[in-house]
């Protein structure tokens, strides 16, 4: 594999790096790229999680790719579901056999000079050492380490007997079956296997420090469904797609406008799924306002109802201590248990890990700033995906990769070798990537590149105004530069080594 020049390298074979090889396909024709991805499976997450219960919570109508439609009957799939979908993509496209597995990317190094990038690899078991270069880079490697979640550092945790779990670990020897479990934590797994555990278990406990904004939501979609019936497959798929972003945009701009009134409203939605039995005002009101975290989704109700009918119960309180039979807690009470769930996040981790530099320089991903919220100021060549927070991944990661299909097009058709965007304003002020306030962020806010208070610098979390700036905008504006012409005979066909013939690619 050493020596192998690519156009285009991307890195991650998950949601975002088959929808990205899909787009180059259809977009980039010419163009010679591989997929390198650390694991042995494509997937990404939805290979990653299998602990049970594991879903999404955005409907399917926008997490899966606009370009090919999602036909279950369920809005709101399962991990299983996803990973066949995706699976089944690849294959459709014909990217699945462009996917270099077991090659973890550690380094990435730009030259000016030769307006490549080279990349350090690990691959296979042995971990042997390789070096591939490409003309351009697409960074699809999540948001998250795959080394395993965010734990804190529970006193007493080496006395408790029982089995500590990590939700990103999950193996099927975790025996749950009749036990006492304790979740601990109130995000979006907490929320989602607490209901599939409690099916099972003996009793669920869910243990939060404070409360989070839980909605509930059909699983299935009556509009999609009855669309699908009047309509032919891809209509129907795409009115669904606009009808879900339009509301999904309208419910978000309405919370982050009246918070008060999307309070009012989601606790009265708890209150009245929980019945009198369940104290919602204790446990189901944040001191945050809505969408200052992501709100936790539950389809149909599910956690609501394994509260109501008693297979699981909530206490919203801290740990003190582990104990050999479970955990005493701050307020004073105790809770017993078999079997714990950390369901206390992830870590999160800009760019995969990988190490950057351009002309020998290192780049520190945090003290850069982040261009369309899809490139890194001063970085050249390079695009990486970072879907929304408070919407789909995947409406944002497709605007990306659209426009990295615009930026290989134009550095082709034009001749050129390279482009970085920089910022103009050396005293603009820089933001939070994402303006959560929840611990994920708080605690990756000093690792995270920064998005600029204006222009293409404000990354906004909204789709219209990405769909505008990502797919139409005219590329030279200002902020975006483009330079150095490849020699002519070349410019054409290899964007990347401009002077140096390309090698033959085995994933061509
Ligand atoms: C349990 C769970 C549920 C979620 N549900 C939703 C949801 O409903 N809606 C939503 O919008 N978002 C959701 N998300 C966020 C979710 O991660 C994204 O929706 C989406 O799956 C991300 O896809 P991705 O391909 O960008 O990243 P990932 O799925 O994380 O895939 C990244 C891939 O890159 C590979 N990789 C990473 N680093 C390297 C490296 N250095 N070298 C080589 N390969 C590397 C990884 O092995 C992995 O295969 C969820 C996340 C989790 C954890």
């Amino acid at each position: 594999m050493t020596g192998e020049h690519f156009d285009v390298l991307i890195v991650g074979a998950g949601l975002s790096g088959i929808g990205a090889a899909c787009r180059l396909r259809t977009r980039c024709p010419g163009s010679s790229f591989a997929i390198l991805e650390a694991r042995d499976d494509l997937g990404g997450t939805w290979d990653v999680f299998r602990y049970p219960g594991v879903r999404s919570d955005s409907e399917m109508f926008t997490l899966s790719y606009s370009f090919r439609p999602w036909t279950h009957a369920a809005a709101i799939a399962g991990g299983r579901a996803i990973l066949t979908y995706i699976r089944d993509t690849a294959r459709e496209f014909g990217v699945d056999r462009r996917i270099r597995y077991r090659c973890k990317v550690r380094s990435a190094a730009w030259s000016s000079a030769e307006a490549r990038w080279t990349l350090e690899v690990e691959t296979g078991p042995e971990r042997r050492q390789a070096r591939l270069t490409c003309g351009f880079l697409i960074v699809c490697a999540g948001y998250y380490s795959y080394e395993g979640g965010y734990r804190p550092d529970f006193p007493g945790v080496e006395r408790f007997g029982g089995r500590i779990v990590d939700p990103q670990r999950w193996t099927d020897d975790v025996d749950y079956v009749g036990k006492r479990v304790l979740v601990i934590g109130s995000g979006a797994t907490a929320v989602t296997i607490v209901p599939a555990l409690a099916r099972r278990a003996g009793h669920v406990v869910m243990l939060q420090r404070s409360p989070t904004y839980v909605i509930e939501r059909a699983s299935r979609d009556g509009v999609a469904d009855a669309l699908r019936t009047a309509l032919p497959e891809r209509l129907a798929f795409r009115l669904a797609r606009w009808i879900n972003i339009v509301v999904g945009a309208a419910f978000y701009r309405f919370c982050r406008r009246f918070p008060g009134a999307a309070r009012w409203l989601l606790l009265a939605r708890a209150r009245d799924a929980l019945g009198p039995g369940v104290d919602a005002a204790k446990h189901f009101t944040p001191r945050y306002e809505p969408w200052d975290q992501r709100l936790c989704l539950v389809p149909d109700g599910d956690l609501f109802r394994a509260l109501r009918c008693g297979r699981a119960s909530i206490v919203t309180d801290t740990i003190a201590t582990f104990t050999e039979t479970g955990v005493a807690l701050a307020g004073g009470g105790t809770i017993e248990a078999d079997v714990a769930i950390a369901a206390t996040g992830l870590e999160l981790q800009p760019l995969g890990g990988i190490r950057l530099s351009v002309d020998g320089a290192e780049v520190e991903p945090a003290e850069t700033t982040v261009y369309k919220g899809a490139m890194l100021s001063g970085v050249p060549n390079l695009v990486f995906v970072f879907g929304y927070a408070t919407a789909a991944w995947t409406l944002k990661a497709d605007l990306v990769c659209l426009f990295a299909c615009r930026l290989i097009n134009r550095l082709k058709r034009r001749g050129s070798r390279q482009c970085a965007a920089q910022p103009g304003d050396p005293t603009m002020a820089k933001l939070p990537l994402v303006d959560f306030s929840s611990g994920a962020y708080r605690r990756a806010a000093a690792k995270m590149p920064k998005r600029g208070a204006k222009g293409p610098w404000a990354s906004r979390q909204s789709y219209w105004r990405d769909f505008l700036t990502l797919r139409f905008a005219p590329l030279d504006d200002g902020a975006l530069r483009f330079s150095g012409s490849a020699p002519a005979t070349t410019a054409r066909r290899d964007l990347g080594a401009a002077g140096a013939p390309r090698r033959p690619s085995a994933a061509r």
